[in-house]
């Protein structure tokens, strides 16, 4: 390992920690944050570890008018035995740089991410969380910070990493959603930004959101901005579909985010003989299957809940359940697998997990 040049300001003024019960998710941030600049001709530099605190910002800064930005999300857990890991970060800081070159800002050196990473998850160790269920919430982002109302890709721009200790998703056992096909709005289209972990796009969705959300739905199911047709993702997680004892997952298309849970789910399923296929998936075969009787399991996977069940369905006027609104078997188990790989229950033969 090379030695950083990160220059570390401790708090004088720790903050108290919240009950775990209290935490829910984004609401609380750890004592400290990571903070790099990058300039024009210099490059990245001043790596430096400080108290969390507010940014100052010019006003014309670009982040504020033309929405140059990425970020990520990962997670910090204690495991049974009290040790502190990172899951797949490596993932996460790869998937920020390719991000980034969707976005025009400047790679960032992955390595470089990855040990100021755990150097900032080992001073605000104590922030993460060890009851069952919950974890140290990662945001790693990057805004455009030169002041300048002129549109073209920002001369500066800042790296940060903040962290946010956060609830059990499931504290009263895990309840299947109900999910809603968006068919006016689309997130994401061919060519666009659906593959960046940008925050254009998720402004994009919250139009869908707030329809799904008045009429009871809790998810939006996006279907390709292009035929109105294939499925995409649902809410911001990546979708599974069990169809007669093979789980399919749409296969990715330039519009839909990478995801490292997904990406897990399907190493899961092939170490386990579970069939499972990378393939397009038209809506209509989904309500197909329904009417068959083959539609087994549809489950979202992402960092936050990991899997989230889906339990009902509505397309156009119809109500699909699923499994009778209830978790299936293969949903459990993938649950199962990648919790006790983080918790460290189960050992990781994957080689996912970092200690710190
Ligand atoms: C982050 C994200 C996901 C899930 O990615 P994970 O790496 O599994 O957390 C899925 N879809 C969208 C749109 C996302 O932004």
């Amino acid at each position: 390992m090379t030695m950083l040049d990160i220059k570390i300001e401790l708090t004088t003024k720790p903050k108290e920690k919240p009950a775990p019960d209290e935490l829910g998710f984004g609401h609380y941030f750890t004592d400290h944050m990571f903070v790099l600049d990058y300039t024009e001709g210099i490059g990245w530099h001043d790596g430096r570890i400080v108290p969390y605190q507010p940014l100052s910002l010019d006003p014309s800064a670009m982040i504020f008018h033309y929405g140059q930005s990425v970020f990520e999300g990962l997670k910090a857990y204690v495991t049974v035995n009290n040790e502190a890991l990172l899951f797949r970060a490596d993932r996460n800081f790869k998937r920020l740089n390719n991000s980034n070159a969707r976005l025009c800002i400047p790679e960032i050196d992955e390595q470089y991410a990855l040990e100021a990473l755990k150097q900032l998850v080992s001073i605000d160790r104590e922030w993460i969380p060890s009851a069952p269920g919950t974890s140290l919430y990662i945001r790693p982002f990057i805004i455009a910070t030169e002041p300048n109302l002129g549109v073209h890709p920002s001369k500066n721009y800042q790296f940060i990493i903040i962290m946010s200790p956060s609830g059990s998703y499931y504290k009263e056992g895990i309840n299947p959603v109900k999910i809603m096909v968006e068919e006016q709005f689309v997130r994401a289209v061919k060519g666009g930004t659906g593959e960046a972990k940008t925050g254009g796009n998720y402004a994009s969705a919250l139009k869908g959101q707030q329809i799904a959300d008045k009429e009871g739905y809790s998810q939006t199911l996006w279907l390709d901005g292009k035929e109105n047709k294939y499925v995409e993702e649902v809410g911001s997680m990546n979708i599974f579909f069990k169809i007669n004892g093979t789980v399919i997952t749409p296969a990715l298309n330039g519009s839909i985010l990478p995801g490292i849970t997904r990406d897990s789910m399907i190493q899961v399923l092939k170490s386990k003989q579970i069939p499972v296929e990378e393939r397009r998936i038209s809506i209509d075969e989904v309500v197909e299957a329904a009417h068959q009787g083959t539609l087994e399991e549809v489950f979202g996977t992402g960092t936050a809940a990991v899997i989230s069940p889906v339990g009902e369905l509505k397309y156009l006027d119809e109500k699909i359940i699923i499994n009778n609104g209830e978790i299936g078997e293969v949903s459990q188990m993938l649950y199962d697998t990648l919790t006790g790989i983080q918790n460290g229950k189960i050992e990781d033969t994957f080689g996912w997990t970092i200690r710190l």
